[in-house]
């Protein structure tokens, strides 16, 4: 049976809690705010079933893309709402006209993460854009196994170690499922999330339920200088770049992520998903003067299937050499480093005010100076 003796050796992909056939894993929150399974020793049968499903007990080995790609969804609407370049809502529209369901994360009435799923176009709305805490899987493994058994194709979208989770849960990987990982730099702890939420809203006097949007990636300055903005039917109480915000700053330096983000042990395409996708950031390096400001996403193509999926797809690529996209994003094989205030940090999380306990580590962060920015701006209008 399913041991956590290291906390590192989980990535709460819920794998073996969905495998187990006599319902005895039940995933609980730790005092860090990241799930972890645990048995009811007295219903176990001994089956070793979840540990056969467990990401971080297999050998899998890495891989590399057959393709690799800069790529934009066609519509600039559909830019505007996504996260990067909008690759997520153009492969979902195709398995629609399949008849397919897409599996993926969305909030819940409480702006926890968690993943459902949609099976058309009006419904996909929530399920757009990058949400910054990780999503819960609960049951969805069984629910997709339900889907692909009656024939109907089907989407996953998620973190690499979540995309292993339910290849390892399939064991066969059937033709009817497509799956996409994201490039990814570690999910940050539900409870900060939570806690930096109950500040911010406390602040600002307004209620949970009066928030009508989260957007961590508001585009409303760029998609480089990209903001986390938080609404309420009448206004926004919170719009502050990646520069300014402490949730936000405190995510791209380390110090709330789970910790098998440390040692993630699906990056490097051992999950074995069919797609790998992610922000083209840095792109000037390799595509001079092609960055728009409006999202460009890295797109990996790793197997013949998915080569096939996107054979008739109308969306702007360039074909690229995969060294030079690594040399861009290094993240899509390295995990992010540990930070050395990380033990301290979440011994106080009960005990200091969170943008306090934040505050406390954070590294100054080095903004692209006034001069570049206005640079840039003059170059993408003179460009149109
Ligand atoms: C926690 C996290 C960390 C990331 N780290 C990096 C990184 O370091 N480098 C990089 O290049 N890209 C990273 N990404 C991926 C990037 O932010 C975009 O999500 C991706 O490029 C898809 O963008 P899009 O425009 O095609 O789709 P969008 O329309 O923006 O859709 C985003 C997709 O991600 C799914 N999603 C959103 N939040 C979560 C979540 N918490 N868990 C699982 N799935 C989720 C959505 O449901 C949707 O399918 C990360 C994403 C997440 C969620
Ligand atoms: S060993 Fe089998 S019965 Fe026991 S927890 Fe694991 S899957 Fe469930
Ligand atoms: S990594 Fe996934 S399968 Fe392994 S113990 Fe954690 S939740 Fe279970
Ligand atoms: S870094 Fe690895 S372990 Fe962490 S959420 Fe991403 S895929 Fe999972």
């Amino acid at each position: 049976m399913i041991k956590i003796e290291n906390k590192e050796d989980c990535c709460g992909c819920c794998a073996c809690m969905n495998v187990c056939s006599k319902d005895c894993i039940t995933m609980e929150l730790d005092n860090e705010g990241f799930v972890y399974p645990k048995v009811d020793e007295s219903l176990c049968v001994d089956c070793h079933l979840c540990e056969q499903v467990c990401p971080t007990k297999q050998e899998n080995t890495e891989n590399t893309p057959l393709i690799a790609m800069s790529a934009r969804n066609n519509e600039n609407n559909d830019r505007k709402t996504s996260s990067s370049g909008a690759i997520f809502p153009l492969f979902a529209k195709k398995i629609f006209a399949n008849n397919g369901v897409v599996f993926s994360s969305k909030f819940n009435k409480d702006w926890n993460v968690v993943v459902s799923y949609c099976e058309n176009e009006q419904e996909i709305q929530p399920f757009l854009k990058s949400k910054y805490v990780q999503s819960h899987i609960d049951y969805s493994f069984r629910k997709i196994k339900e889907f692909l058994d009656n024939n109907r194709q089907v989407m996953f979208v998620g973190t690499p170690c979540q995309v292993e989770g339910l290849n390892n849960y399939l064991k066969a990987i059937p033709d009817n499922l497509i799956t996409v990982e994201l490039i990814c730099h570690g999910v940050p702890s539900e409870k900060v999330w939570q806690k930096y939420l109950d500040e911010v809203l406390l602040k600002n006097n307004v209620n949970k339920e009066d928030i009508s949007e989260i957007e961590f990636r508001s585009k409303k300055n760029g998609w480089n200088n990209y903001s986390l903005e938080i609404k309420t039917r009448e206004k926004t109480i919170l719009s502050q770049s990646k520069y300014d915000n402490i949730y936000l700053r405190g995510f791209l330096q380390n110090y709330y992520l789970r910790p098998s983000c440390y040692d993630c042990p699906s990056k490097e395409l051992r999950s074995r998903s069919d797609f790998t996708i992610g922000d083209f950031w840095n792109m000037d390096r390799v595509l001079k003067n092609y960055d728009d400001d409006k999202g460009t996403s890295i797109l990996l193509v790793n197997t013949d299937k998915g080569e096939r999926f996107i054979n008739t797809l109308p969306f702007e690529k360039k074909e690229l050499e995969f060294e030079k996209v690594f040399s861009c994003n290094p993240t899509i094989y390295k995990s992010s480093s540990m930070n050395e205030g990380i033990k301290e940090f979440f011994e106080n999380i009960d005990k200091k005010n969170i943008i306090d306990n934040i505050n406390a580590y954070l590294r100054p962060t080095i903004k692209p100076s006034l001069l570049r920015r206005i640079k840039r701006k003059i170059i993408l209008l003179i460009r149109g």
